[in-house]
């Protein structure tokens, strides 16, 4: 018998053009994706507007493969975080925030990740493989449905384990699934894609009819520091990451998110903000200032509030729009890779006692 077709990985004018291959109509496509992303239903044969007849030989031709929810943590600031098993084993972190301000879902879109920055454990992991597009989506799918919010507006980011744009056809495919409108029909405009700046993939990125925002993941104003903390500045240096920010076509009433993790005494003094507040001169941006979230195998230190304080000032004083990031979930470490780098060091009893462990830890 031949191996069955993942119906996750299509699109729907992909599962339109393999139903007609079956005799069943396009807008079977349309139900099947409703159940799938709407209503949560990853089987057929809850899909109870199909015939019996198309669901049976649906369920012999097609397979839908969700990731199990093997570890769920709840903050006490009520950010979810998830540990989600895919189909080879390999497990990837999703988190959703609350209010920020609205509902956002922060996911992957790859296992590990090739880039190294120097303070993210998921770096420390290097790249175990891409995701599929259908396994981007299917986090958006399994929180939704977990936390039933399929049917409210939310946002989603793409800052969880990876580098989108290191993965990028599954990455941009994966945004078209969940933009349709037969299924979650989430708007670009409340997409984010957080890059740390692959140069050709990003001027691509500027010329897609289904654009997200853009957040850059810059954290050092000169190209000596940003080559020591973010290794791919070495092949794409900071200069021309800029000069491409400059080009990239914003929308209307937008800016660019500039993301800076602050680093005690390596990139948080007073004269690194008024560097980074030059550097930035005249592109429509913000910067996001994001307090190391320590953690063991981190070489860095978080700095103190008044110095976290005095960065956003000195931004500011300089017309910079600047916000300080809320330490979300540090009672469930839900900075990426937090939990998957811990248990991989761990017997798996004894990390089965630290996911369980989150709710006797004292919020951030
Ligand atoms: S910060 Fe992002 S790009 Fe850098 S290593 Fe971590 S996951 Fe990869």
């Amino acid at each position: 018998m031949p191996a069955p077709q993942i119906l996750t990985e299509l699109e729907p004018d992909a599962l339109a053009e393999a139903l007609a291959g079956l005799g069943a109509k396009a807008f079977h496509a349309r139900q099947i994706y409703a159940w799938l992303y709407r209503r949560g239903v990853a089987d057929f044969a809850g899909m109870t507007d199909l015939s019996k007849e198309l669901r049976a030989r649906l369920e012999r031709t097609f397979a839908i493969p969700t990731p199990a929810v093997t570890a769920r943590h709840r903050s006490a600031d009520g950010t979810v975080k998830f540990l989600l098993r895919l189909g080879d084993r390999r497990e990837v972190e999703s988190v959703f925030i609350p209010d920020t301000p609205a509902m956002t879902f922060c996911v992957s879109t790859q296992v590990g990740c090739a880039m190294r920055c120097g303070f993210c454990l998921t770096g420390r992991m290097g790249l175990l493989r891409n995701l599929t597009a259908g396994e981007i989506a299917a986090q958006v799918r399994v929180m939704a449905h977990d936390l039933r919010l399929a049917d409210q507006r939310f946002n989603i980011v793409l800052m969880g384990m990876g580098e989108p744009l290191h993965n990028y056809d599954e990455t941009m495919k994966a945004l078209r699934m969940l933009a349709a409108d037969c299924g979650l029909g989430v708007n670009p405009r409340r997409v984010t894609l957080s890059t740390v700046g692959v140069l050709p993939a990003l001027e691509r990125l500027a010329t897609e009819p289904l654009m997200p925002n853009l957040a850059v993941s810059l954290h050092a104003a000169t190209e000596e520091l940003r080559d020591r903390l973010v290794p791919v500045s070495r092949k794409y240096g900071l200069a021309d990451l800029i000069a491409a920010c400059r080009r990239f076509p914003v929308a209307r009433r937008e800016r660019i998110t500039f993301e800076y993790v602050l680093l005690r005494d390596v990139n948080d003094g007073v004269a690194d903000a008024r560097r980074l507040a030059a550097l930035l001169h005249g592109i429509r941006s913000k910067v996001n200032l994001i307090p190391l979230n320590e953690a063991p195998g981190i070489p860095y230190r978080r700095p103190p509030d008044a110095r976290v304080d005095r960065f956003a000032r000195t931004l500011a004083e300089r017309r910079v729009v600047v916000s300080v990031r809320k330490s979300r979930g540090r009672d469930i470490r839900a900075a990426c890779g937090q939990l998957i780098v811990e248990g991989a060091r761990q017997a798996p009893a004894q990390r089965a006692a630290a996911l369980l462990d989150w709710s006797s830890r004292s919020s951030a």
